[in-house]
């Protein structure tokens, strides 16, 4: 260090020679440069610019030379200054540069990700389908009609045309919640083993004509297994007007599958007995994957109706009259059709579902291929 106003000569001031001032300099570009983050620069900024640096010393020192040497000092420590300053901002833009870089990435946001973490429910394909085999009759006039699960006796099978003693009773295992009164003959109550006694209900509270569709649970005594469940639905069918016959229904099956399976579908009906209906017919429908073709073509096999073309849906016929008797209806009068069918087998061949306990369980596994549909 030189001691102020002892000497005129500028060379005796030692911080002020050219050559320290460069390497002052030099020495502060190399800082800048080494400094790789913003924290580095800034104490490489305090050390090299800041009021202790060496060249804001050397500043210092300019007012200790003699008049003539103040300008030359000044503007050798002015220009290093300047670099210095220069090289420095160059350097916190190229840091600032990075590090925003550097939060593009780290911070990015990934919009394809799911907005939501937590699924949202939907209704279990059970229902969804229900609801779009009811809207086909909704869609040509039908009224949705509901009736209580647990059912009167009489509803659920004497309105219907099953006797107390009818062989008919036997042939379904029903679950009674409370047996018949003995020898006095009354109802008993079951939990109602088709949707058939909403029929005998709408048509009690009804004038004919009377067009409803029933959707609806059931219950029959069956162990749970890959074919049957103790818990199932129906859906249900009733038309009552004047002049109704079997073409009335076989044109209204048609269209059901038609909607619901294509244009190109069609039914067919088999003899069968149910007391409900007289005459009464089991209704096939065309099989919708082979359409029939793989009958006596082996080359073709078709797994979903065994290569028989044809797939069993379920039971009708038109209404017997005593149970339009039975329900207060005019049988000279009306007459009507029905037909009714398992939504569990409908949807366990129209979607390949090869277990039955797979739609009971509640697995989201089994539910999310058919889509979240509200
Ligand atoms: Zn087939």
């Amino acid at each position: 260090m030189s001691a102020p106003n002892k000497s005129y000569d500028p060379v005796e001031v030692e911080a002020l020679k050219p050559e320290e001032i460069e390497r002052m300099r030099d020495e502060a570009l190399a800082a800048f440069a080494a400094a790789d983050s913003l924290d580095a620069l800034h104490e490489a900024k305090v050390a090299h610019t800041g009021p202790a640096s060496p060249l804001a010393l050397a500043n210092r020192e300019i007012g200790a030379l003699p008049p003539h040497a103040k300008a030359d000092a000044g503007k050798r420590v002015g220009m290093a200054r300047g670099a210095v300053n220069k090289a420095l901002a160059a350097r916190q833009s190229e840091l600032e540069a990075e590090r925003d870089a550097r939060v593009l990435v780290e911070e990015a946001v990934d919009v394809t990700l799911p907005h939501d973490r937590v699924p949202a429910g939907a209704r279990h394909p059970l229902t969804t389908f229900m609801e779009r085999v009811a809207d086909v009759f909704v869609s040509m006039g039908y009224e949705i009609a509901e009736g209580p699960e647990v059912e009167a006796e009489w509803f659920n099978f004497d309105a219907l045309n099953f006797t107390p003693d009818h062989p008919a009773r036997q042939m379904q295992d029903t679950f009674f919640v409370e047996g018949p009164e003995g020898d006095r003959g009354e109802s008993g109550v079951v939990l109602r083993t088709h949707t058939s006694p909403v029929q005998a209900r709408s048509l009690l509270d009804r004038e004919p004509p009377v067009y409803i569709v029933c959707p609806g649970r059931v219950y029959r005594t069956d162990e749970l297994d890959a074919t049957h469940t103790p818990v199932f639905h129906q859906i249900e069918l009733l038309a009552v007007d004047e002049g109704l016959t079997m073409a009335d229904l076989k044109g209204t099956m048609d269209h059901m599958v038609q909607s619901l399976f294509g244009a190109d579908m069609k039914t067919r009906l088999r003899p069968n007995y149910f007391p409900f209906t007289e005459p009464s017919a089991e209704m096939d429908m065309l099989c919708y994957v082979c359409k029939g073709e793989s009958v006596g073509n082996p080359d073709r096999p078709c797994r979903t109706c065994s290569s028989e073309g044809w797939i069993e849906l379920g039971g009708c016929g038109m209404v017997n009259p005593r149970v339009l008797v039975a329900c207060g209806v005019d049988p000279e009068k009306y007459s009507g059709f029905a037909f009714g069918f398992g939504i569990e087998r409908m949807l366990m061949f129209r979607h390949n579902v090869e277990d039955m306990r797979d739609m009971v369980e509640g697995d989201v596994r089994f539910t999310r291929p058919f889509g979240m549909e509200i």
